[in-house]
């Protein structure tokens, strides 16, 4: 990118690359693709990123027990089911990133980032999103990019149907240039990436094939 650095100052979004989400680490929601060399490879990103004198932010999923997302949460659902929730959709995972458990640990040198953004601590909404929550709450992430002078965003990580795809259109929302690096972005599945994709086109973020 001709401009990252020069002209706007440039925030990265890690997107949620903790151990519940990756093959390396066994995960309890291990994305396909995300072995080692995958984690390496965003971790080398990543540092290139911060030499280059981009602002390094990591979201990360902090559920309590008996989040909603969880199937277990709810009687006789399995996982992927789809249920509706006060109106909205709930797609049904497996429990992942429990606070404090082993599982929710990022798997990224933790030197790496400026800030840390929690997200889907409350029990009861979902948050796909680095920004808001499915109830709307908002986290602090937006507070922060505004704080440090972001102007346009990288966006990457896990995975790109769900929380990268949330992240990089409510950054575009909130009035960001967005670009999404697609090799340094898991997929959950094909169909439901190529969806997403076209979603996130559509609000306006620019796909980069490579770093
Ligand atoms: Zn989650």
């Amino acid at each position: 990118m001709e401009t990252r650095g020069q002209q706007k100052s440039t925030g990265v979004i890690v997107v949620d690359v903790q151990g519940d989400f990756t093959e390396w680490k066994n995960g309890a929601l291990a994305v396909s693709g995300t072995g080692k060399a995958f984690i390496d490879k965003l971790g080398q990103a990543t540092s290139t990123l911060k030499s280059s004198g981009c602002k390094i932010y990591a979201t990360m999923d902090w559920h309590p027990s008996g989040h909603i997302s969880f199937f277990t949460s709810h009687n006789n659902k399995k996982i992927m089911d789809v249920i509706r929730v006060d109106g909205r959709t709930q797609v049904l995972w497996p429990p992942h990133c429990v606070q404090h458990s082993s599982g929710a640990e990022l798997v990224l040198d933790k030197g790496l980032f400026d800030a840390v953004v929690k997200k889907g601590q409350n029990k009861n909404f979902d948050s796909y999103s680095g920004f808001k929550d499915d109830g709307g709450e908002s986290t602090e992430l937006l507070d922060i990019l505004k704080k440090d002078g972001i102007e346009q965003l990288i966006v990457y990580g896990i995975a790109m149907d769900y929380c990268v795809r949330a992240t990089a259109i409510d950054g575009v929302y909130a009035g960001f240039d967005v670009t999404v690096i697609e090799d340094l972005t898991a997929l959950i599945t094909p169909e439901t990436s190529l969806k997403a994709k076209q979603d996130m086109i559509n609000s306006g973020v620019v796909f980069q094939k490579q770093l």
